[in-house]
């Protein structure tokens, strides 16, 4: 499994499974990382915001693993819109690499940089604290400027962008090479997922496994085509993803888990079929932010 690959629009290879890095804290973390690499995962999706590059730094030099070996993923924090090149040189240092595959925006949603809380700033009112005079089209170009002076980023993309949003920065000339959303049976992301395979934008499923306390694992439908094929519900999440097109980034801290999932099925195209008509009729989003309003649920 560690071995497949899809091709993004400038020839590059991203794995077709990655680990997540969100939430990944302390010593149980860093083991987890470390265990997740030993054991074959080759793409780490990481963030300046979630905290823990320093650990992810730790546990590749833990592991053993090449740099070369290697497709990290980085995302720009929204508190730094403003101030891109200085939260990629941060990031650079604590992840202790000289590139990134990939350095996504995380959201388009720039706070203010100066603002009350490093991650979501307030004013006194309590509302979000936008960066003033600044928007994600801004931003796109700046870092667009930021890669053809600087090696060390050798791809772009974004993350949670609609169409509405990809439409916005097409005039830049340069589309993300990767969009990376929340995408699992419940939220199928039909339209985008359409309109990105025109553009030649790759999507990538974040929360592929419904994120945390997952109902998605519940699933009574799907807990019988995981039976049918002597397989995990999880297991058949990823590989129903794998299946339509996209990489899938799951986290976990449990060591069972890490490999359980590494572990993509072939699916028959019935069986494809049925997970796709799984939340179908109600689709649901898991992951949402204080400083984003989505537009389309599918
Ligand atoms: P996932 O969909 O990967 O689900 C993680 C949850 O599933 C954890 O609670 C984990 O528990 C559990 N789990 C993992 N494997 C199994 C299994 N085989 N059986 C049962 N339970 C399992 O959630 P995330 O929201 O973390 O999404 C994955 C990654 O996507 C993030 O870590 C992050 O890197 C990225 N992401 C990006 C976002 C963005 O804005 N760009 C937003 C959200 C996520 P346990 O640890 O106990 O195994």
């Amino acid at each position: 499994m560690s071995s497949r690959q899809f091709t993004l629009a400038d020839g590059a290879k991203i794995p077709a499974l990655g680990l997540g890095t969100w939430q990944l804290d302390g010593s149980k973390g860093r083991e987890a990382i470390v265990h997740a690499l030993k054991c074959g995962y080759r793409m780490l999706d990481c963030a300046f915001s979630y905290g823990n590059q320093d650990l992810v730094a730790e546990a590749i030099e833990q592991s053993g693993v090449s740099r070369e070996d290697l497709f990290i993923v980085d995302k720009l924090a929204n508190t730094w819109h403003s101030a891109a090149e200085d939260c990629l040189d941060r990031t650079l240092a604590a992840l202790k690499t000289d590139t990134l595959d990939l350095w996504l925006m995380h959201w388009p949603s720039p706070l203010n940089h100066h603002g009350n809380h490093p991650k979501c700033p307030t004013l006194p009112d309590g509302t979000v604290d936008f960066e003033k005079d600044w928007n994600y089209v801004k931003t796109w170009q700046t870092m667009i400027e930021i890669q053809n002076r600087r090696p060390e980023v050798k791809g772009l993309g974004v993350a949670n962008f609609g169409i509405k949003e990809l439409e916005a920065i097409s005039f830049t000339g340069v589309l993300p090479l990767v969009n990376q959303v929340e995408l699992h049976p419940s939220l199928n992301q039909e339209k985008l997922h359409k309109y990105c395979k025109e553009k030649g934008i790759q999507l990538v499923a974040y929360s592929p496994l419904g994120s945390t306390g997952s109902a998605l694992l519940l699933d009574p439908d799907l807990q019988v085509i995981a039976e049918k094929n002597n397989a995990t519900v999880a297991q058949c999440l990823l590989s129903w993803g794998v299946a339509k097109g996209w990489p899938v980034i799951p986290r976990s801290s449990s060591p069972d888990r890490l490999e359980q999932n590494l572990n993509i099925l072939e699916l028959s195209v019935e069986d494809i079929d049925d997970i796709s008509r799984i939340g179908k009729a109600s689709p649901k989003r898991y992951v949402t932010a204080p400083w984003h309003t989505f537009e389309e649920i599918v």
